[in-house]
């Protein structure tokens, strides 16, 4: 089987906009430091799954070609740098749907888990939110929350940046 860095997206692989959607790829700002997680897994021998919520689209704000064209521009600065993901996960539920998949429920990542063959509980879950910790650990991942928070249970690591996440990794 496999094992996985499953990876949210807004605000750890790019800058997040507070209280709005990146809805096309000039509002696509890469954060350096994610490359060193893509550069993690590859190294160690991990798919890199990218799991994220993009309510955007369910809120008629965005389409769901908008988001096709950021992920391809996405796809193509981590091609500079050799990376490319394993899958790109995404849910287009808006929040308060009862949706399976829109984190924290961990639909996207059993789904990835499903398709790659990949073990959850030799992944990690990497997210700036509470609800990627709780989805990661649903789902049976080992969950590191990045961020300025105390006392959440499904986060097994707290740290506050990704440097510092390098080192749980290890
Ligand atoms: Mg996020």
């Amino acid at each position: 089987m496999n094992k996985a860095l499953f990876l949210d997206r807004d605000g750890i692989i790019n800058e997040r906009i507070i209280g709005g959607y990146v809805t096309k790829p000039a509002e696509f700002k890469l954060i350096p430091e994610s490359l060193s997680l893509f550069a993690w897994a590859k190294e160690h021998g991990y798919l890199t799954v990218i799991v994220t919520n993009q309510q955007g689209i369910g809120k008629g704000l965005m389409t769901e070609q908008d988001l096709a064209d950021v992920h391809t521009y996405m796809c193509s600065l981590l091609a500079e740098h050799g990376f490319a993901p394993d899958a790109i996960e995404y849910c287009p539920d808006p929040d308060g749907t009862n949706s399976t998949r829109r984190k924290p429920a961990p639909g996207m990542l059993l789904d990835a888990a499903q398709q790659l063959n990949i073990n959850l509980s030799s992944s990690w879950m990497i997210g700036d939110s509470i609800t990627d910790a709780q989805a990661g650990k649903e789902a049976g991942t080992t969950t590191i929350l990045i961020g300025t928070y105390s006392n959440i249970p499904e986060a097994d690591y707290i740290c506050p940046d990704i440097k510092e996440c390098m080192k749980i990794l290890g």
